[in-house]
């Protein structure tokens, strides 16, 4: 790659410094120590990015082969995170806790749980079937008569996402990385090539290869290059709990088949979300506790009956950059425009995704052949409306 000489031209752009742009520059200048890269982030406190607001969960329990083997890649790399990204004596503290994530099957869902079950063994993965009596005998506390059957990820866990997001910045920056604490408001390009970003503070930073890594405002971004991608941002609620009755050891992440989900949270709350299909889309981080109180208190009064008495002690909002297409992340540079390139869409899975996509995209800018091959994510089944199914493109 041709090195970038004047102070505003860089060898690569990242347009937003969350989990994804963050990784990524590590892994850049991990491979090059010599790479001039540019992070674009116009809130560096982070606030609203969805890495900090995510319920930082971590799992093995996925039914793409791709997504499962990004999983694994992502065990590997913060079981060691701590160590790699230390910087002179400081050393990222990211309370990674290995305290399962168990899903619940119903009747209906059995034929998908059972392959998604084999995939998982086939590739040499730590993840139990259990049946309700045992499920019964680890958590007393659930009715599970509903059910037929649970998975449980015994390594799957949750970690501290502030301390990883920083852990990658602090060391991307003593590699040389320079972040800037602006906006990037529009991507500039020659003819069908990019060329630069234009900041809101009135200046350009050239540059060939640009990486959009701004979550939920990715179509925004795409769009000032002519891009359209079929990535939007869907509000998300999480609510925190204290329950009168407190069950003895923590609770697992629990996930039913409707899709609630619920965690001891340290401080002896429970944390507790659910996609919804009528949650808002748009630039809204107000959280609503009635949300929880009307829809879905009583559902989980119905799975843990001790929770009938609890009080919501605090909540909070945040967005997930949802990829209507298929729900998976979009990775590549795109087809149509040459330099311009993509890590979006991670809906509700990408916090555990970037230390596997910041390195492949760090692979692809630079020509290496990937370690992990995720082209199943390309862009170009975007241009051609071919969603990925569990096993592959449909
Ligand atoms: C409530 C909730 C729970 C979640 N739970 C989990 C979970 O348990 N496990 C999991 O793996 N994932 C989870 N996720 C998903 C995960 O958080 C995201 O997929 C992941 O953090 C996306 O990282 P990102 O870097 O793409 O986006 P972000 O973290 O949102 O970072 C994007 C950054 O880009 C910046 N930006 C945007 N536009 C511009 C611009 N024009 N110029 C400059 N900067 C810009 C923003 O300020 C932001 O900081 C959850 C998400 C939410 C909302």
């Amino acid at each position: 790659m041709r090195r970038a000489q004047k102070d505003n031209i860089y060898d690569v752009i990242l347009v937003g410094g969350g989990i994804m742009g963050s990784a990524t520059a590590y892994h850049l200048l991990k491979n090059d120590h010599n790479l001039k890269v540019a992070v674009v982030e116009r809130d560096p406190t982070y606030t609203r990015a969805a890495t900090t607001l995510s319920m930082a969960n971590v799992r093995i329990q996925f039914s793409l082969k791709e997504n499962v083997q990004i999983s694994q890649y992502a065990f590997e790399a913060l079981d060691r995170f701590e160590q790699e990204m230390a910087v002179d004596d400081e050393r990222p503290h990211i309370a990674f806790r290995h305290e399962g994530n168990l899903f619940l099957v119903d009747e209906a869902g059995i034929t998908h749980a059972r392959k998604a079950f084999e995939l998982q063994k086939s590739l040499s993965c730590q993840v139990e079937w259990w049946s309700p009596k045992e499920i019964m005998k680890r958590f007393p506390l659930y009715d599970v008569s509903p059910f037929s059957a649970g998975t449980f990820g015994p390594e799957d866990g949750h970690l501290d996402a502030h301390a990883v997001l920083m852990g990658y910045k602090a060391k991307a920056k003593s590699l040389g990385a320079t972040f800037i604490a602006d906006e990037v408001t529009a991507i500039l390009k020659t003819r069908r090539m990019v060329s630069g970003v234009r900041l809101a503070s009135g200046s350009d930073l050239i540059s060939s290869k640009i990486v959009n890594c701004s979550g939920a405002w990715a179509a925004q971004v795409a769009k000032t290059a002519g891009v359209e991608i079929p990535v939007i941002p869907v509000k998300r609620q999480i609510f925190a709990l204290d329950t009168k009755i407190k069950p003895e050891a923590p609770l697992t992440l629990t996930v039913l088949p409707s899709g609630l989900y619920f965690r001891t949270e340290i401080g002896n709350l429970l944390l507790l979300g659910k996609s919804m299909d009528d949650d808002p889309v748009g630039f809204s981080f107000t959280w609503d506790d009635k949300r929880f109180t009307e829809l879905l208190w009583p559902e989980l009064a119905e799975f843990v009956p001790a929770f009938d008495t609890l009080k919501v002690v605090r909540g909070w909002a945040g967005l997930y950059a949802v990829n209507t297409l298929d729900h998976n992340a979009i990775l590549g540079e795109w087809p149509e425009l040459e330099g311009f390139y993509l890590a979006n869409g991670f809906s509700g899975h990408g916090l555990q995704q970037g230390p596997a996509v910041g390195r492949y995209i760090s692979e692809l800018i630079l020509g290496l052949d990937p370690a992990l091959d995720l082209s199943a994510f390309s862009p170009q089944r975007i241009l051609e409306n071919k969603p990925l199914s569990e096993g592959g493109i449909l």
